[in-house]
């Protein structure tokens, strides 16, 4: 995902930390089951949260169904949208191959028995707080201090690498050490032998046989299946047991034929859908990025083989333009093309649209994935269920099944992706940061305040904010000094802000905030729903 030697080096200008508290503090996203310590991967949305997350989710479907852009050649496409059931038949899923093959290479720690994904261990590593204080004190290709490596097993290690054999066994580690630096006078040398202090199993360092929580062993690597599990009925035995979708495709995949025989479409054309995925991830974390239960916004866009690459061309660059549309900047996207060694077997070509996230700075990570599928679900499903999937063309006298263009968005993921691409530290504010939302993102897309709570000012605000609200997200705040009321609305993202005061009394007349530049205007309160209308559409 990230060049993790790097991502450790580089100051980053976001800090993760910070966009997590800002959205705890307003509002954006909680931890779930917060009151009992929490859970692990699972995450709420608050009240700002699912309005930015709806923003997003509304403009991915006006965008792709009921608007959908030209194609390639500039014809008009035809895409249909579903809403599939969360749990299906557990044949789809063996049919998918989901339940043969949805599998992560899992390791175990031997000393703290946490879990990890095997190939997330060694950046994590890197991340770790104990690794990053024993790089201090050996860096690399220098000889370290043993009274350093002492001091530190016998203070910090104890307590951030409980686990790690430098701490477990500090004498007779470092009296290997001792021993190594004695046999050579070349630093680089003492430097590559420096996996004593992970014990006897390691082989380089840093190196992913090592615990990223305790410093501890890590077991051989194992399969994991993904999918969560549970019964549907009474009875909980094998023959009941079903699966929570680990992503909305397949469903997509099962009713291509009821849409082709209902909804009039003809090939080419796309179904479209919104909704819950779970995976039961080895290692949630960065946020939200990972997590166990998520959503995703994916299209199934059904062609003749022949259009397949020029098709898989357009939508690729068709979903990199959307979310710039969406205020995302274009250094912070890129295009990643997977080598030939990353596609399925069936998949000819894939492509991920990857974000810059403060945790993978300077590197990127995923955000969302366009595969060309081929025809290989729906052959898949013709196989397994014995139902006749083909198309046929009349036009062309042609029966065939489909190739399929797949754009696969995490819509919680792009919902965090929002968020780091708002945060916007400023220390000459109050708030010392702004969320800068695309005002079609932002969760209130206006605020209206009465300078004071008297003189008449609330109830002018009050018949306002009753006019403004019947078309748009606003919000009427009539407390608190002017200038936390702005701060609260910087955090919010709010793009403007209009105020009543003296001099509206008299000449009807309201001050404009606009959120970026700070700039303010008057404007007569009766425009004022025909400017955000301007301003936001
Ligand atoms: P990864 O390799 O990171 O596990 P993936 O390539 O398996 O992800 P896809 O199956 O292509 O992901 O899913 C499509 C999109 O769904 C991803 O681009 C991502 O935005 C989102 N997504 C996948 N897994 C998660 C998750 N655990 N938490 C949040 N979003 C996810």
């Amino acid at each position: 995902m990230t060049d993790a030697s790097t991502a450790t080096e580089t100051k980053m200008t976001k800090s993760m930390e910070d966009i997590v508290a800002l959205c705890k503090r307003r509002g954006f996203i909680f931890p779930a089951s917060e009151i009992y310590g929490g859970i692990n991967g699972f995450w709420d949305f608050g009240p700002l949260g699912i309005e930015l997350k709806n923003n997003l989710r509304d403009a991915w479907w006006h965008d792709m169904v009921r608007c959908p852009p030209a194609g390639p050649d500039g014809e008009m496409l035809s895409i249909v949208g579903l809403d599939s059931s969360i749990i299906q038949n557990p044949k789809v899923w063996e049919a998918s191959g989901h339940v043969g093959g949805f599998n992560d290479p899992m390791q175990t720690c031997r000393q703290c028995k946490k879990l990890f994904r095997a190939d997330h261990v060694e950046e994590m590593v890197l991340e770790s707080e104990w690794y990053q204080e024993l790089s201090q004190i050996w860096p690399p290709k220098k000889i370290p201090s043993l009274d350093g490596l002492r001091h530190w097993a016998r203070k910090n290690g104890k307590k951030s690498a409980p686990g790690l054999a430098l701490v477990r066994d500090t004498n007779n580690v470092l009296q290997e050490l001792e021993k190594i630096i004695k046999s050579t006078d070349d630093p680089g040398d003492v430097w590559a032998s420096s996996n004593v202090l992970f014990g006897a199993d390691c082989q380089i360092w840093p190196q992913d046989g090592v615990c990223p929580n305790c410093g501890g062993d890590l077991t051989e690597q194992r399969d994991f299946n993904l999918m969560f599990e549970t019964h549907a009925g009474a009875v909980r035995d094998d023959a009941n047991k079903v699966y929570l979708r680990p992503e909305t495709a397949q469903g997509i995949f099962l009713n291509f034929k009821n849409v082709l025989d209902t909804s009039r479409v003809k090939v080419p054309f796309g179904i479209a859908q919104i909704g819950k995925a779970f995976r039961n991830e080895v290692t949630p974390r960065n946020y939200i990025f990972r997590s166990r239960e998520f959503e995703q916004m994916e299209m199934e866009f059904f062609c003749h083989e022949s259009e397949a690459k020029k098709l898989y061309e357009f939508w690729v660059q068709t979903r990199l333009d959307w979310w710039k549309s969406l205020g995302i900047s274009s250094e912070n996207l890129q295009r990643r093309d997977h080598d030939a060694d990353e596609l399925s077997h069936y998949s000819t070509a894939c492509a991920d649209i990857e974000y810059r996230y403060p945790f993978t700075a300077p590197g990127f990570g995923e955000l969302e994935g366009i595969a060309h599928r081929g025809n290989y679900d729906l052959t898949q499903h013709q196989e397994h269920s014995g139902a006749k999937l083909a198309y046929f063309d009349q036009e062309k006298n042609e029966r065939y099944l489909p190739h399929v263009i797949e754009p696969a968005a995490g819509l919680s993921r792009g919902v965090l992706v929002l968020l780091c691409e708002a945060y916007t530290p400023d220390p000459d504010r109050p708030s010392k940061v702004y969320m800068k939302f695309h005002p079609r993102m932002a969760p209130i897309k206006a605020a209206i305040f009465p300078l004071v709570a008297k003189e008449g000012m609330p109830e002018v605000a009050q018949k306002l904010y009753q006019e403004l609200r019947t078309k748009y997200a606003v919000q009427l705040d009539i407390k608190q000094n002017i200038g936390k009321r702005y701060a609260r609305m910087d955090e919010a993202g709010t793009p403007y802000c209009f105020t009543i005061d003296g001099q509206t009394l008299e000449d009807d007349t309201v001050t404009v905030r606009e959120r970026d530049t700070l700039s303010q205007e008057r404007i007569n309160i009766s425009q004022v729903a025909t400017y955000l209308a301007e301003q936001i559409g």
